[in-house]
Protein backbone atom coordinates (compact mmCIF):
# COMPACT_ATOMS: atom_id res chain seq x y z
CA UNK A 1 0.00 0.00 0.00
CA UNK A 2 1.97 3.06 -1.63
CA UNK A 3 0.32 5.64 0.95
CA UNK A 4 1.36 3.29 4.05
CA UNK A 5 4.87 2.58 2.46
CA UNK A 6 5.37 6.72 1.80
CA UNK A 7 4.07 7.17 5.61
CA UNK A 8 6.51 4.84 6.90
CA UNK A 9 9.43 6.35 5.09
CA UNK A 10 8.69 9.96 6.14
CA UNK A 11 7.36 9.51 10.19
CA UNK A 12 8.77 6.24 11.05
CA UNK A 13 12.32 5.49 12.34
CA UNK A 14 13.90 2.04 12.55
CA UNK A 15 15.74 2.15 15.59
CA UNK A 16 18.00 -0.44 14.16
CA UNK A 17 17.88 -3.07 12.40
CA UNK A 18 14.93 -4.90 14.16
CA UNK A 19 12.36 -2.42 15.69
CA UNK A 20 10.82 -0.17 13.68
CA UNK A 21 9.32 3.13 15.74
CA UNK A 22 6.20 4.29 14.09
CA UNK A 23 4.47 6.18 17.38
CA UNK A 24 3.32 9.10 15.18
CA UNK A 25 0.72 8.04 13.28
CA UNK A 26 -0.01 4.31 14.71
CA UNK A 27 1.35 3.23 18.46
CA UNK A 28 0.40 6.81 20.15
CA UNK A 29 -0.64 9.07 18.37
CA UNK A 30 -2.74 7.75 15.30
CA UNK A 31 -3.49 9.39 11.77
CA UNK A 32 -7.53 8.75 11.42
CA UNK A 33 -7.44 8.95 8.20
CA UNK A 34 -4.61 6.61 7.32
CA UNK A 35 -6.32 4.04 9.72
CA UNK A 36 -9.69 4.44 7.45
CA UNK A 37 -7.61 3.75 4.33
CA UNK A 38 -6.15 0.83 5.89
CA UNK A 39 -9.32 -0.65 6.78
CA UNK A 40 -10.85 -0.10 3.38
CA UNK A 41 -7.75 -2.10 1.78
CA UNK A 42 -8.17 -4.92 4.63
CA UNK A 43 -11.75 -5.15 3.63
CA UNK A 44 -11.32 -4.77 0.15
CA UNK A 45 -8.56 -8.11 0.16
CA UNK A 46 -10.72 -10.32 2.05
CA UNK A 47 -13.74 -9.48 0.77
CA UNK A 48 -14.59 -12.73 -0.27
CA UNK A 49 -13.47 -14.73 2.62
CA UNK A 50 -17.15 -14.58 4.17
CA UNK A 51 -15.51 -12.65 7.04
CA UNK A 52 -18.34 -12.62 10.40
CA UNK A 53 -16.00 -10.68 12.51
CA UNK A 54 -12.76 -8.71 12.98
CA UNK A 55 -10.50 -9.48 16.11
CA UNK A 56 -6.96 -7.38 17.07
CA UNK A 57 -4.84 -7.39 19.84
CA UNK A 58 -4.79 -4.72 22.31
CA UNK A 59 -3.83 -1.70 21.52
CA UNK A 60 -2.25 -0.86 18.66
CA UNK A 61 -4.50 -3.47 16.76
CA UNK A 62 -7.58 -1.49 17.61
CA UNK A 63 -7.61 1.38 15.34
CA UNK A 64 -6.72 -0.82 11.91
CA UNK A 65 -8.83 -3.36 12.87
CA UNK A 66 -11.98 -0.95 14.08
CA UNK A 67 -11.73 0.80 10.24
CA UNK A 68 -11.41 -2.86 8.70
CA UNK A 69 -14.77 -4.27 10.62
CA UNK A 70 -16.47 -0.85 9.14
CA UNK A 71 -15.22 -1.13 5.92
CA UNK A 72 -16.60 -5.28 5.69
CA UNK A 73 -19.87 -4.17 7.85
CA UNK A 74 -19.18 -6.80 11.35
CA UNK A 75 -18.05 -6.17 15.03
CA UNK A 76 -14.83 -5.91 16.05
CA UNK A 77 -13.18 -7.87 18.75
CA UNK A 78 -10.21 -7.33 21.22
CA UNK A 79 -8.20 -9.83 22.65
CA UNK A 80 -7.17 -8.17 26.13
CA UNK A 81 -3.26 -8.81 27.05
CA UNK A 82 -4.48 -9.44 30.69
CA UNK A 83 -6.97 -11.27 32.73
CA UNK A 84 -9.04 -8.39 34.67
CA UNK A 85 -11.80 -9.55 37.87
CA UNK A 86 -14.83 -8.45 35.16
CA UNK A 87 -13.41 -10.89 32.52
CA UNK A 88 -13.84 -13.87 34.93
CA UNK A 89 -16.74 -15.98 33.10
CA UNK A 90 -15.62 -17.95 29.99
CA UNK A 91 -13.22 -16.92 29.63
CA UNK A 92 -10.21 -18.23 26.95
CA UNK A 93 -6.23 -17.03 27.68
CA UNK A 94 -2.91 -18.02 26.03
CA UNK A 95 -0.07 -17.01 26.89
CA UNK A 96 2.23 -14.81 24.21
CA UNK A 97 5.90 -13.36 24.78
CA UNK A 98 5.59 -9.96 23.58
CA UNK A 99 8.90 -9.25 21.13
CA UNK A 100 8.75 -5.65 22.39
CA UNK A 101 8.46 -6.19 25.80
CA UNK A 102 10.54 -9.04 26.32
CA UNK A 103 7.95 -10.45 28.53
CA UNK A 104 5.05 -12.93 28.16
CA UNK A 105 1.54 -11.86 28.78
CA UNK A 106 -2.19 -13.62 29.00
CA UNK A 107 -4.44 -13.24 25.72
CA UNK A 108 -7.82 -13.21 27.02
CA UNK A 109 -10.51 -13.68 24.79
CA UNK A 110 -14.54 -13.41 26.48
CA UNK A 111 -15.22 -16.76 24.87
CA UNK A 112 -18.96 -15.64 23.98
CA UNK A 113 -17.65 -12.95 20.98
CA UNK A 114 -16.48 -15.58 18.99
CA UNK A 115 -18.23 -18.59 18.17
CA UNK A 116 -18.45 -21.91 15.85
CA UNK A 117 -19.55 -20.15 12.52
CA UNK A 118 -17.32 -17.47 12.75
CA UNK A 119 -14.89 -16.73 10.19
CA UNK A 120 -12.36 -14.03 11.92
CA UNK A 121 -10.11 -11.61 10.33
CA UNK A 122 -7.47 -11.62 12.90
CA UNK A 123 -5.48 -7.93 12.21
CA UNK A 124 -2.23 -6.71 13.72
CA UNK A 125 -0.01 -3.51 13.69
CA UNK A 126 3.21 -5.40 13.27
CA UNK A 127 4.18 -9.34 12.82
CA UNK A 128 7.65 -10.11 13.52
CA UNK A 129 8.11 -13.55 15.36
CA UNK A 130 4.77 -14.36 14.88
CA UNK A 131 4.13 -15.03 18.39
CA UNK A 132 0.62 -12.59 18.86
CA UNK A 133 -0.58 -13.83 15.78
CA UNK A 134 -0.31 -17.50 17.27
CA UNK A 135 -1.56 -16.98 20.42
CA UNK A 136 -4.49 -14.91 18.53
CA UNK A 137 -5.55 -17.40 16.24
CA UNK A 138 -5.52 -20.51 18.96
CA UNK A 139 -7.74 -18.14 20.98
CA UNK A 140 -10.38 -17.79 17.63
CA UNK A 141 -10.18 -21.41 17.55
CA UNK A 142 -10.12 -22.94 20.46
CA UNK A 143 -13.59 -20.37 20.77
CA UNK A 144 -15.17 -22.13 18.16
CA UNK A 145 -14.27 -19.52 15.16
CA UNK A 146 -12.33 -19.80 11.91
CA UNK A 147 -9.16 -18.09 11.08
CA UNK A 148 -10.43 -16.39 7.81
CA UNK A 149 -7.29 -14.57 7.16
CA UNK A 150 -4.69 -12.45 8.81
CA UNK A 151 -4.30 -8.76 8.01
CA UNK A 152 -1.20 -6.93 9.05
CA UNK A 153 -0.70 -3.16 8.91
CA UNK A 154 3.50 -3.61 8.71
CA UNK A 155 5.49 -7.02 8.50
CA UNK A 156 9.20 -7.67 9.19
CA UNK A 157 9.67 -9.55 6.55
CA UNK A 158 13.11 -10.85 7.61
CA UNK A 159 11.67 -12.07 10.94
CA UNK A 160 10.09 -15.55 11.07
CA UNK A 161 6.88 -14.89 11.46
CA UNK A 162 5.35 -14.40 8.34
CA UNK A 163 6.93 -17.93 6.58
CA UNK A 164 5.93 -19.61 9.87
CA UNK A 165 1.98 -18.25 9.68
CA UNK A 166 1.81 -19.31 5.96
CA UNK A 167 3.60 -22.32 6.54
CA UNK A 168 1.04 -23.10 8.80
CA UNK A 169 -1.73 -22.34 6.28
CA UNK A 170 -3.03 -19.08 6.99
CA UNK A 171 -3.38 -16.41 4.82
CA UNK A 172 -1.36 -13.78 5.68
CA UNK A 173 -1.78 -10.27 4.23
CA UNK A 174 0.54 -7.43 4.63
CA UNK A 175 -0.14 -3.73 3.55
CA UNK A 176 3.17 -2.98 4.25
CA UNK A 177 6.21 -5.65 3.89
CA UNK A 178 9.88 -4.61 5.54
CA UNK A 179 12.52 -6.64 3.35
CA UNK A 180 15.34 -5.00 5.61
CA UNK A 181 15.91 -2.12 7.70
CA UNK A 182 18.49 -0.62 10.28
CA UNK A 183 19.28 2.85 11.81
CA UNK A 184 17.08 5.32 9.53
CA UNK A 185 17.02 2.93 6.49
CA UNK A 186 13.80 0.61 5.74
CA UNK A 187 13.42 -1.08 2.25
CA UNK A 188 10.46 -2.82 1.35
CA UNK A 189 10.18 -5.94 -0.45
CA UNK A 190 9.85 -5.12 -3.99
CA UNK A 191 12.46 -1.83 -4.25
CA UNK A 192 15.26 -3.37 -6.10
CA UNK A 193 13.00 -5.13 -8.50
P1 LIG B 1 5.43 -10.91 17.13
O1 LIG B 1 4.49 -11.52 18.13
O2 LIG B 1 5.06 -11.19 15.71
O3 LIG B 1 6.87 -11.22 17.46
O4 LIG B 1 5.35 -9.34 17.34
C1 LIG B 1 4.17 -8.66 17.06
C2 LIG B 1 3.82 -7.69 18.14
O5 LIG B 1 4.98 -7.06 18.67
C3 LIG B 1 2.94 -6.62 17.56
O6 LIG B 1 1.66 -6.77 18.11
C4 LIG B 1 3.58 -5.31 17.97
O7 LIG B 1 2.86 -4.76 19.03
C5 LIG B 1 4.95 -5.65 18.46
N1 LIG B 1 6.04 -5.35 17.50
C6 LIG B 1 6.85 -6.24 16.86
N2 LIG B 1 7.79 -5.62 16.15
C7 LIG B 1 7.59 -4.31 16.31
C8 LIG B 1 8.27 -3.14 15.79
O8 LIG B 1 9.26 -3.18 15.04
N3 LIG B 1 7.76 -1.94 16.16
C9 LIG B 1 6.67 -1.82 16.98
N4 LIG B 1 6.24 -0.58 17.26
N5 LIG B 1 6.01 -2.89 17.49
C10 LIG B 1 6.47 -4.13 17.17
Amino acid sequence: MELLKKKILECGKALNSEVLLVDSFLNHQVDVELMNEIGKEFARLFKDEGITKVATIESSGIAPAAMAALHLGVPMVILKKAKSMILSDGVIQTEVFSFTKRTSYQLTLKGKFINKGDRVLLVDDFLAQGEAAFGGANIIKRAGGEVAGIGIVISKNFQPGMDRLRRAGYRVESLAQIAAMDENVVEFEGDNE
